[in-house]
């Protein structure tokens, strides 16, 4: 366990220099607060957790004080922003303090995110509102919980500085903890900019930091794009299997290790509904839950673009053919474990869609019809789930091919049954209107709610001892809450 002040840096990205990232220094936030802070994540940097409740841990996360070694620096990037090209972006508001390692010998970059102005803020203020940065918190700890590939929050620190939104609200900021902060849009930058040097650099930088291995196949940097090609075709596959809807999926929000990355209007599905709309700016509905899914493809063809100058275009429009079938085969996978079954039949796609059109069609609360179906042997559970849907005749004859199903696949007790599938089935999922509920009493200066939250999402899978009223459905205020984009 280390102190605060033996967190060993190696500012790797800072020494790229000054045309990748500006040094900037983070401006200091009014009577900083400790609002939560992730034991998990603190671990992560060999932190005791006893220190984030110490004032200089506040300090340090609001701007007030930096360790000696750390290198503040914001990233320039850019990025399609629902479709069309942004040719400059940049941490508008976030600041890279540095790069740490830990005893187990992996860097963990130190992102501070409503740091203050930058040369990239544009119009921005350069804050972030205590909302969303408890929703950033909360849902990267619980993603990560549910084993969703994601970036990490370390802490949230809240404020009496004012900040305006749609109303005034209090700054705040969050400790972001991820391998890389190099999203798509750093490469389109350099691509577009028309800056070989650099940008050979920076594929240098993450073939050799991020993607050693591939450094022994025969053409490096193709087998880097595979690998990012597969590892986006299983966290969207992920996001599928589970209900998340990540909602600003612009290419400078994804993550060149293929990570859940910067967290706006997210949210996760109560009712299951493919055309869920989580982004109320989204009109067209460009980032819906079910177009997620060719949306990761279009992100990455605008990658792989990007990534001409080092790999043909025949080669890379080979990689891009992966991500279909591997989605595929990554979501089939997962969704037979979410049904309990453990051998693969070629009909258990269909069993899927067609379960999904009767939720669809029923508005049946996606998370815990798949709980429920594990909690007792198949032909009790679809018994009980019945009175759930509308079209009883469809969903009988769908529940009679399930157990069918069941059946074929094996022959094990009602134990292993449930073990089986509540490992793979949460209870608890990050639902807005328990965010919302967090959020209101952490406004007024309680921040128990956000930390006991934070608590029940981080063990989704397990049965917690008084925290049914965090397993239920949405009351009806909190069924379609529209999130602000400003964040
Ligand atoms: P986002 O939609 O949150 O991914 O942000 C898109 C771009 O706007 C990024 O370059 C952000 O850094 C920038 N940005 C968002 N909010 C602010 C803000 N309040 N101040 C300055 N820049 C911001
Ligand atoms: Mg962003």
């Amino acid at each position: 366990m280390k102190a605060l002040d033996e967190l060993t840096f190696d500012n790797r990205f800072a020494r790229l220099g000054d045309a990748f990232s500006t040094h900037v220094l983070p401006e200091p936030l009014d009577e900083p607060r400790l609002v939560v802070a992730s034991n998990a994540a603190m671990a992560l940097l060999d932190l005791d957790p006893a220190v984030a409740e110490t004032p200089v841990f506040a300090e340090l996360f609001s701007g007030h004080k930096l360790w000696a070694e750390a290198e503040p620096r914001a990233m320039v990037y850019s990025g399609h922003q629902f479709g069309g090209y942004t040719p400059q972006l940049g941490d508008g508001r976030g600041l890279l303090l540095g790069e740490v390692y830990n005893e187990a010998g992996e860097h963990w970059d130190l992102h501070l995110k409503g740091a203050g102005m930058t040369p990239y803020s544009r119009m921005g203020d350069g804050r972030a509102v205590l909302r969303s940065s408890i929703r950033e918190f909360l849902a990267s700890e619980a993603l990560h919980a549910l084993g969703i590939p994601s970036s990490r929050a370390l802490c949230v620190i809240g404020s009496s500085t004012p900040v305006w939104r749609e109303k005034q609200e209090r700054g705040a900021m969050v400790l972001r903890l991820a391998h890389s902060h190099i999203r798509f849009g750093h490469f389109e930058y350099f691509y577009y900019t028309k800056k070989p040097e650099q940008q050979a650099e920076l594929a240098e930088h993450v073939l050799n930091l991020h993607y050693p291995e591939c450094r022994e196949q025969p053409e490096p940097y193709l087998a880097m794009f595979r690998e990012i090609v597969e590892r986006n075709a299983e966290m969207i596959a992920k996001w599928q299997a589970y209900g998340f809807c990540h909602g600003v999926m612009n290419t400078d929000n994804m993550s060149i290790l293929g990570i859940t990355f910067d967290f706006g209007p997210f949210a996760f599905l109560d009712d299951f509904d493919a055309h869920f709309i989580c982004n109320h700016s989204d009109h067209e509905g460009r980032y819906s839950f079910s177009n997620q899914v060719p949306i990761g493809q279009w992100n990455l063809s605008a990658l792989a673009q990007a990534l001409k100058p080092f790999i043909s275009v025949d080669a890379l429009k080979e990689a891009l053919g992966l991500y279909l079938p591997l989605y595929q085969a990554h979501y089939l996978d997962l969704m037979r474990r979410r049904l309990g079954l453990t051998t693969a039949e070629d009909d258990d796609q269909k069993l899927v869609e067609q379960l999904l059109k009767l939720m669809q069609n029923s508005g049946v609360d996606y998370t815990l019809f798949f709980r429920r179906l594990g909690d007792e042997p198949a032909a009790q559970a679809v018994a009980r789930l019945r009175d759930d849907f509308v079209d009883l005749a469809r969903f009988d004859a769908w529940a009679e091919r399930y157990k069918a199903r069941v059946a074929r696949d094996g022959d094990y007790s009602e134990v292993q049954r449930r073990e089986r599938m509540h490992a793979v089935n949460p209870l608890y999922i990050l639902r807005n209107y328990l965010a919302q509920n967090a959020i209101a009493a952490a406004e007024s200066g309680d921040y128990s709610e956000v930390r006991r939250l934070h608590e029940v999402l981080s063990k989704p899978f397990e049965e917690q001892a008084g925290m049914e009223q965090y397993a239920q459905r949405p009351p009806d205020w909190g069924k379609h809450l529209e999130i602000s984009c400003s964040s």
